[in-house]
């Protein structure tokens, strides 16, 4: 038995055209997305004009015209200011949250604490330029299907908050594209590895095999811990970082290089073209010992760069521990030691470096699987699953995912009770019952929240619902049953009903954005 079968198949099957139904795998990636289809069983990566399938994250614009992909990404020295790589670090967060804005050559404005960009053709915020990229692979969709393609399934990081997950949703609705699952990317990847197959991975223990997918990108990175027990595939832990990827690395080499060229007062252009080849001396590390190169400032000063795979190892070296310390979070999370491990699937650009592979090795005994390209895993994954979901494959999966905090609501003394815990498997549905706190009380306010704190203080307030016309009845009396419903793209949705009167009030949760990194490490301190 193979993954999956979590919901619709059965209702799209029931209403599905005699045309076979297409739905296509988007990797929207913080550097590099890329749009996958299931041709003779077998998953295919759909290519632009230009004949390429990794298509830069990256939007330039002009007065007239907007250009995404490469020929956005060859603009990024002439126009910096109009180019925009990287959104997907902005998608669904506050103003306050960008930590490095000053060094990006961007015009941001800070709009009600929500980020906006201003350029040559007007100002955009994240989920516009998201919402351009997506239309962009639309059309190599529609190009290549000969008509137009609407479903598609988009991968997240595993760790993308509700804020950020929605904000994906309404950058696809932009796009005139129907989202039908949000799937998490490391378990795409893990469905492209096929361990789903039980030839690939051996049950060894009573408890199921285990697999680690370390998912270090352009942007984020993304730790799931994956079991698979009787042919079912379950997501046991995520944990990772939203902030912590390949820019990351690329900056800590710019900040080495400008202290050790005393270089201080860069211009725009300056800036993106140091930024540019320290992303090249890196990628160029991953081969070679040694990366040497020549960049001419634009105040005629060349500088002479050399730099060896130590030196950047040891500029690294904060990065890689702050990585290394996640995956250890992620054991705890799945309440596991490191030799549960069997498998480790490498993923994202990233995990070509030799040094990050050495320091998995060093935690772990496990296989470590990177012989599909780590850059194209992702969208294969997706592909495959949109196949199913589309009712093409008649495999029976079973996919898991989990919610990576707890949900719950405040009590009496501002006291978090929780409804449903960090680590549950989605989808979900938990009740519980709640009551009135004085005589005749006809309204009730029920206030959501999201964290691991027994304080509702320290946890993130994700809204507030109200339940009114109450009747009117002892303290205590009423029968509240609150639901918390988590569908599977790990959005939230909670009702509230009084039982005697059957009085029902529901709101899908649209939580506030700006949940920083530091708030959500705050948020999962127990
Ligand atoms: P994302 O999922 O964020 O779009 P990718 O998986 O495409 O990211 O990874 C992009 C990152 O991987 C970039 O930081 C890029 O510089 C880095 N990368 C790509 N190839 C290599 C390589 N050979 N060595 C080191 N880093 C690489
Ligand atoms: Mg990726």
């Amino acid at each position: 038995m193979a993954l999956l079968q979590i919901s619709e198949p059965d209702e799209i099957l029931a209403h599905a055209p005699l045309q076979k139904k297409i739905i296509v795998g988007i990797d929207l990636g913080t550097t590099n997305s890329l749009i996958a289809t299931i041709e003779d069983d077998k998953p295919v990566l759909l290519k632009d004009n230009n004949n390429n399938d990794i298509i830069p994250s990256v939007v330039h614009y002009s007065k007239n015209d907007i250009l995404v992909g490469m020929e956005a990404y060859n603009k990024k020295l002439s126009d910096p200011t109009n180019t925009i790589s990287s959104v997907k670090r902005f998608m669904g967060i506050g103003f306050s949250d960008i930590k490095d804005y000053k060094s990006l050559p961007y015009q941001f404005i800070q709009k009600d604490g929500l980020i906006e960009i201003n350029t040559n053709c007007g100002i955009k915020n994240p989920i516009e330029i998201a919402s351009d990229i997506l239309k962009h692979l639309k059309q190599i969709a529609n190009n290549h299907f000969n008509r137009e393609v609407t479903d598609a399934i988009i991968t997240v990081p595993a760790y993308f908050n509700e804020s950020q997950r929605l904000a994906t949703i309404q950058a696809a609705k932009l796009a005139n594209i129907n989202v039908m699952r949000l799937l998490n990317e490391p378990t795409a990847a893990a469905i492209a590895y096929g361990l789903d197959n039980q030839n690939n991975i051996q049950e060894q223990t009573k408890d199921g095999a285990k697999c680690l997918v370390f998912d270090l990108g352009g942007g984020t990175l993304d730790i799931s811990i994956l079991r698979l027990y009787q042919g079912v595939f379950e997501v046991i832990a995520v944990n990772g970082d939203t902030m912590l990827g390949g820019d990351d690395f690329d900056y800590g080499l710019y900040c080495y290089i400008l202290e050790k060229e005393h270089l201080n007062a860069l211009t725009n252009e300056d800036t993106a073209l140091l930024l540019n080849t320290c992303k090249k001396i890196k990628e160029d590390l991953s081969s070679k010992n040694k990366s040497c190169c020549t960049l001419l400032l634009s105040n005629k000063r060349l500088l002479n760069l050399s730099i060896t795979q130590d030196e950047f190892k040891n500029i690294s070296q904060k990065l890689i521990d702050k990585a290394i310390n996640l995956v250890h979070n992620a054991l705890t999370d799945a309440n596991i030691l490191p030799d549960a491990i069997d498998k480790i699937i490498l993923v994202g650009g990233m995990s070509r470096v030799p040094f990050i592979k050495h320091a998995l090795q060093e935690v772990f005994n496990a296989e470590i699987l990177n012989h599909i390209d780590p850059d194209k895993v992702v969208a294969m994954g997706a592909a495959i699953q949109a196949d199913i979901l589309a009712g093409n494959n008649k495999n029976d999966w079973l996919l898991l995912d989990v919610t990576p905090l707890s949900l719950g609501i405040e009590t009496m003394g501002g006291i978090t009770q929780k409804i449903i815990h960090r680590n549950s498997t989605l989808p979900i549905i938990k009740t519980q019952q709640f009551t009135t706190f004085y005589d005749n009380q006809t309204k009730l306010l029920i206030h959501i929240v999201q964290g691991e704190h027994d304080l509702v203080a320290k946890c993130r307030s994700l809204g507030r619902l109200v339940l009114e016309d109450i009747p009117p009845m002892k303290a205590g009396e009423p029968r509240i049953v609150v639901t918390f419903q988590i569908d599977a793209d790990g959005l939230l949705s909670v009702s509230a009903l009084e039982t005697t009167t059957n009085k029902a009030t529901t709101i899908a949760i649209k939580p506030s954005f700006g949940l920083t990194e530091d708030e959500m490490t705050a948020l999962l301190k127990l």
